[in-house]
């Protein structure tokens, strides 16, 4: 472990001359993402400030307007089990809850949780690889090679990494502000400006400068915050950061939408707006799922996929009679306008057995002649697919209990009831007959 001095700030102002003056000193407050880097050796203070003695920073207050101060001190789990968040934001409580583990929650900060480094795997790399974020000027590695995690909307050839805070990308939607005192006084910044693009300096994920400190996140009251909802896709469910989350805020008139934020994680260097969706949102029916898709998909034209991870782009819907393309599909302007039965010579639409859908004519311009006139399956097949399920149905309950029992009871011994007989008779016919039974009893006794 990299050594490094502990101090502990209990004046704000001193904290932030502390901090402008001295470049080798940190803010520490729940650790759980400083410590880390440190044993990672991605970053190496040597003096680091404890800032959990600062007066006022914990606190969760609601505004008079029907807004939110939230204390950059007070913690992940408090924030996420607070009732004016709960009630007023629930997509706040949500994104905390859906991050990192209980302990982590009941230790780390909500400003330690928007200020935490990227989790791409060649920064955090203690054999120091090529990262232009760890080291300016080596590479990057992740830009052809493992990718998968990384971003598609905003990198450059510096950097791809993503911003991994699950609650940023919900404050991020919700318009919220963070404010920050420095040496030359308080500022607010918009959530949308605080967090950087990499372009040429990716060792820079915000826009602080040396001496600035956290103070609160503020978060505007909007229609939209009481019908919000935080959605997070990952390799596992728990403990794990997200391949793509989405935070939604939406105000409806009946069954219309009025008005919706959106914004998504996991695919860039800071939370994604989607402001391109957001306004073709507008006016949609709720239950016009096609157009929702479509709207949602207007906001994906400048995704710029990695090598790895295309699957984060979100495809815009299609026409339904249209199939599915794959690669190896022939085009349309191929397929046959009609095929003649092999059997009957009639044309395909003329024959009861056939299919007269684009996937039949798709199968057939594929050379797949016999499942395009066919529906898929020989008749012989359909019988026998038709009797096995008739086998089921006729059980009182639907369910073979019998046969989970004996194939329970050990693979040698399960044998499927349709298999049941067939499977006597193999036995009886691997019995040696009576007659030679009694010559061998003869010769034993
Ligand atoms: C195993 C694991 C899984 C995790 N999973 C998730 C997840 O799924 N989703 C998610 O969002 N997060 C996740 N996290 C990250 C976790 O939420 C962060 O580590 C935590 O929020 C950081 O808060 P902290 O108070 O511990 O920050 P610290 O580690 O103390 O500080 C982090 C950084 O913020 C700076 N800082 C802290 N407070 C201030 C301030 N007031 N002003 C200026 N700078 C400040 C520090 O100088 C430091 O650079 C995970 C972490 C771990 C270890
Ligand atoms: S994506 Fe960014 S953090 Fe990851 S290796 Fe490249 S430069 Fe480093």
């Amino acid at each position: 472990m990299h050594p490094f001095a502990l101090s502990r700030a209990d004046d704000p102002t001193k904290a932030i001359a502390a901090h402008a003056q001295d470049p080798q000193l940190a803010f520490i407050a729940g650790g759980t993402d400083l410590i880390g880097l440190m044993k990672d050796r991605a970053q190496l203070p040597e003096r680091l400030l404890d800032i959990n003695g600062l007066p006022d920073m914990a606190r969760i207050e609601a505004l008079p307007d029907g807004g939110l101060r939230i204390g950059a001190l007070a913690r992940m789990s408090d924030v996420a089990a607070h009732p004016d968040v709960r009630r007023g934001f629930p997509v706040i409580a949500e994104g905390l809850l859906f991050a990192a583990s209980g302990q982590l929650r009941n230790m780390a900060s909500m400003g330690g949780n928007i200020m935490q480094r990227t989790r791409c795997a060649y920064f955090r790399d203690e054999d120091d690889r090529p990262c232009n974020k760890r080291r300016p000027g080596s590479g990057c590695a992740a830009l052809h090679g493992l990718n998968r995690n990384h971003a598609i909307f905003g990198w450059s050839d510096a950097c791809v990494a993503t911003n991994p805070s699950d609650v940023a990308v919900a404050l991020a939607a919700l318009d919220a502000t963070v404010v920050v005192r420095g040496p030359a006084g308080e500022r607010a910044i918009p959530f949308a400006d605080f967090h950087r693009l990499p372009g040429d300096t990716p060792e820079r994920d915000n826009v602080l400068g040396r001496g600035d400190l956290i103070v609160s996140i503020d978060v505007p009251a909007c229609a939209e915050g009481r019908a919000s909802h935080y959605l997070k896709i990952r390799d596992r469910q728990s403990y794990e950061f997200a391949l793509v989350s989405a935070a939604a805020a939406v105000a409806t008139d009946g069954r219309r939408i009025r008005s919706v934020r959106l914004a998504l994680g996991g695919v860039a260097h800071k939370p994604w707006r989607l402001h391109a969706a957001e306004a073709a949102l507008r006016e949609v029916s709720l239950d016009d799922s096609h157009c929702l898709k479509g709207a949602i998909a207007t906001s994906f034209t400048e995704a710029r996929p990695l090598a790895h991870n295309a699957f984060k782009v979100w495809q815009s819907p299609r026409p339904s009679r249209t199939p599915a393309r794959s690669p190896t599909m022939p085009s349309k302007s191929s397929w046959p306008s009609a095929l003649h039965c092999a059997r009957c010579r009639q044309r395909e639409h003329a024959h009861e057995c056939h299919r007269t859908t684009d996937v039949t004519l798709r199968w057939a311009a594929q050379g797949d002649r016999r499942r395009a006139l066919h529906g898929g399956y020989s008749a012989r097949r359909r019988d026998a697919r038709r009797d096995r399920f008739q086998h089921h149905r006729e059980r009182p309950d639907g369910v073979d209990r019998d046969f989970h029992r004996r194939k329970g009871a050990g693979r040698a011994g399960g044998v499927h009831p349709s298999k049941h007989a067939a499977h006597e008779s193999d036995a009886k016919a691997l019995e040696p007959p009576s007659s030679a039974r009694a010559v061998v009893s003869a010769a034993s006794g």
